[in-house]
């Protein structure tokens, strides 16, 4: 067993508290990481408020993972010591379901197992990457590619992958227009993506102050939603756009922004339901989609895909004293776009 550092809450209006947990011993198939970088998904932040419903506290956040081999159970092949890897939202699955064996094992029949706040199939609770150490089966840990800073591939895993997944599905590339909702973490990956795949990108953010940042991801033009003309001149112009946004919006605004066949995918998850028109999709036989983090081997392709060409988040990195103060920063839309805790603080 590991004892590993780490920051805990302990509810829902809890600050950061510094803890220990322990890590199992290695099953044959385990992989023991020294956690190097953490980042911060809104996510986190939804959980440890308990804004998706209760969850088990002490929680220990964090599934944006990146860090170092430093053991392997006895039947492990896909990694040795010293390599470098990442862990993202999820640690198993059934593996046997339908949508296991296509390879969609976050859609696992049967649940797949979270990072955190979950409970593995040993029956233990799932504690996260704001801690210095974590064991997974080897199947669910990622291969980072040489180029890419272990700092900047933390939040691969999670805001890369999610952006990555229905940019894909939707087949965003030349000749496509897609609109990102939402300049934050995940909307400045999904900007990064969708550009380097060849789209025409446009950014819809509550004010024009983060412009310059979005078009120098590679958005081709940038408007404020704030201000109403935006939906009366965008109307009726993107084939997919993807809605990154962690609170309630008017949906049916954001509709209106598709053309004939579009499609809005919604992966901003507030706790409020979304209410739509039926006459948001039925004149132009548009579609509302969500979609959630993305498969193994998808996730793998998106980390080869960022490595190819060379795309990395923005991030800020912070001190593990600084996790409260990011949370704030986070829920005011003040992140530049994503914090990465540096676990060597712990
Ligand atoms: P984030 O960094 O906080 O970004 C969200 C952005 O949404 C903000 O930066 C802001 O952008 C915009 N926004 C926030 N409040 C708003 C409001 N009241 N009205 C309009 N716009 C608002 O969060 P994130 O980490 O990217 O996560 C975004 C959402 O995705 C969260 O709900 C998270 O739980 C969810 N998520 C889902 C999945 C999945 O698998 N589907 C995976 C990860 C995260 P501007 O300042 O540009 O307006
Ligand atoms: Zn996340």
């Amino acid at each position: 067993m590991v004892t590993a550092k780490a920051r805990a809450v302990n509810g829902s209006k809890e600050s950061f508290q510094a803890t220990e947990i322990t890590r199992r011993e290695l099953d044959t198939n385990d992989v023991l990481i020294e956690i190097k970088f953490a980042g911060i998904c809104h996510s986190d932040i939804h959980t440890a408020h308990g804004d998706w419903g209760e969850v088990n506290y002490p929680l220990v956040p964090g599934h944006e993972i990146a860090g170092i081999v430093t053991d392997v159970g006895e039947k492990v092949t896909k990694y040795k010591v010293g390599d470098r890897v990442g862990v993202g939202c999820m640690v198993d699955s059934c593996g046997d379901c339908k949508n296991c064996r296509e390879g969609e094992e976050q859609y696992c029949l049967k649940g797949n197992v979270p990072t955190y706040a979950g409970v593995d199939k040993y029956g233990e609770p799932t504690q996260g990457g704001y801690s210095t150490h974590i064991v997974v089966v080897e199947d669910f840990v990622l291969s980072i590619p040489e180029n890419i800073g272990l700092d900047e591939a933390a939040p691969l895993l999670c805001a890369g992958i999610t952006t990555f997944s229905p940019l894909n599905h939707w087949n965003a590339g030349p000749g496509k227009k897609v609109a990102v909702v939402g300049l934050g973490g995940l909307g400045h990956m999904a900007v990064k993506i969708a550009h380097a795949m060849g789209a025409d990108v446009t950014v819809l953010s509550q004010t024009l102050n983060k412009k310059e940042d979005g078009l120098q991801f590679g958005a081709s033009s940038y408007y404020a939603t704030s201000d109403p003309d935006t939906f009366t001149e965008l109307a009726g112009t993107f084939d997919l756009i993807i809605n990154t946004v962690s609170a309630k919006i008017d949906m049916n605004a954001y509709l209106s922004l598709l053309t004939l066949n579009g499609t809005l995918v919604n992966v901003g998850a507030p706790a409020e339901p979304l209410e739509i028109n039926a006459f948001s999709l039925i004149p132009h036989r548009r579609s509302f989609a969500g979609s959630m983090i993305g498969g193994i081997r998808e996730t793998q392709e998106m980390l080869n895909f960022c490595a190819e060409h060379k795309i990395a988040p923005s991030i800020e990195v912070i001190s593990a004293d600084e996790i409260d103060r990011a949370y704030e920063r986070v829920m005011a839309s003040d992140v530049k776009y994503r914090f990465v805790i540096d676990i060597s603080t712990m």
